[in-house]
């Protein structure tokens, strides 16, 4: 399929004008369920011979536009869009993980991601291990014959560490595994794993899709019909479908998608140079930065740096608690992606319940400090972070 520019997809993308009305934007077909004309319109819908909806579990035209915006963003075959990102996730490790059988994920993913293989899918008789996929041996070193799935996340939290997606997608192939890729922190702006070889996408929408911190959502994106039809019948009955109201939220949001994560990339790569200077930090991890470890894989998998990065101040544990109190216009707060610039320190917050060791040896050091760039004005935010390092003196 030709694709047209990002922003033009973003806005146009399932916003046909509305065939009753005209309107404009897509209307809210907030209805649980939809009338038949005749009891053989019902028969064939149930059978799916006719087109048309039935329930709004298993389908609503609301939800439908906001899955045609992110399936041509995403370069996908087709969309489901859930109730939070963790229902997108749940729901492709309930559609493909059967008893017996065993995935390999990346370390340090969403802590949820991993606890609900772990502790849940573990109970089914599912395994799995969970390697720095960083390095793509790893990946080889974990398989066993059982494994099905790789399931990676890249740029990773907090630690901005990157995964090849183009070599996991070489290892799925040769081994027949399912690749699956959550591309929460990148957006479709900046990186496009299915046209990198990966199977699924994944997307916490509560985060850039969305971007106004508003609404809790996720999206499965998939690149063939058979995984549609799969992932569709498995979310009909693990039931976390999104609400109309909810996907409209999200589908006004996307439609400035590009917008926002261009400017508050912009103030990134302003905000990354202004610390790699500072006297009171230590270091700076931006796949923007010249000194950044993976910048030829950011810069051969990514279209851009992006929005989040982290960075370690001077003065340790306490040197980080003090710049979260000294901020004045960044949000102390966890989440990512909207409009609002959110920082947090994982040692205090997020990641205080691991062991300092684990969390040392995860790259999460106790004066790191996540900092997710949001779309206000770039001398602002600079002004902010000078004031509170001044404190740090
Ligand atoms: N994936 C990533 C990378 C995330 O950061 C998050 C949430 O923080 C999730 C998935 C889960 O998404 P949600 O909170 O929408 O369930």
């Amino acid at each position: 399929m030709k694709h047209q520019g990002f922003d033009t997809e973003a806005v146009h993308a399932g916003t046909e004008p509305d065939p009753l009305f005209g309107a404009v934007s897509v209307p809210i077909y907030q209805t649980s369920t939809f009338a038949f004309s005749s009891v053989d319109q019902g028969a064939n819908r149930f059978a799916g011979t006719e087109d048309g909806y039935i329930y709004t579990r298993m389908g609503n035209p609301t939800v439908a536009a906001l899955e045609e915006a992110v399936t041509s963003l995403e370069h996908g075959h087709g969309a489901l869009a859930t109730s939070s990102g963790m229902a997108a996730i749940s729901n492709v490790f309930f559609a493909y993980l059967e008893a017996g059988a065993h995935m390999v994920g990346t370390d340090s993913v969403y802590g949820p991601s991993r606890v609900v293989v772990e502790k849940h899918f573990s109970r089914f008789g599912v395994e799995s291990t969970f390697v720095d996929t960083s390095n793509p041996d790893n990946i080889r070193a974990a398989l066993r014959p059982e494994t099905t799935m790789l399931y990676i996340e890249t740029p990773e939290n907090p630690t901005i560490r990157l995964t090849d997606i183009a070599a996991c997608a070489a290892i799925a192939q040769e081994h027949g595994l399912l690749f699956v890729v959550d591309n929460t922190f990148a957006t479709p702006l900046l990186q496009r794993p299915l046209d990198l070889g990966a199977d699924i996408v994944v997307h916490s929408m509560t985060k850039f899709i969305n971007g106004h911190a508003d609404v809790v959502a996720g999206i499965i994106v998939t690149s063939s019909k058979e995984q549609q039809a799969r992932l569709r019948n498995a979310l009909n009955h693990h039931g976390g479908c999104i609400d109309p109201h909810q996907a409209w939220l999200v589908h006004r949001g996307l439609r400035t998608l590009g917008l926002r994560v261009r400017q508050a990339q912009t103030s990134a790569i302003a905000i990354a140079e202004f610390l790699s200077q500072h006297p009171m930090v230590e270091w700076v991890r931006y796949p923007g930065s010249p000194d950044y470890p993976q910048r030829e894989l950011a810069e051969r998998q990514m279209a851009g740096p992006g929005a989040i990065l982290c960075f370690g101040v001077k003065r340790g544990l306490e040197g980080g608690r003090r710049i979260m109190e000294a901020v004045k216009l960044a949000t102390l707060a966890v989440s990512l992606g909207g409009v609002e610039t959110l920082i947090e320190h994982p040692a205090s917050m997020t990641h205080a319940g691991m062991k300092p060791q684990d969390r040392e040896e995860a790259g999460i050091s106790d004066n790191l400090i996540r900092l997710a760039v949001g779309c206000e004005d770039t001398e602002d935010l600079l002004a902010d972070l000078a004031q509170a390092l001044d404190t740090l003196h």
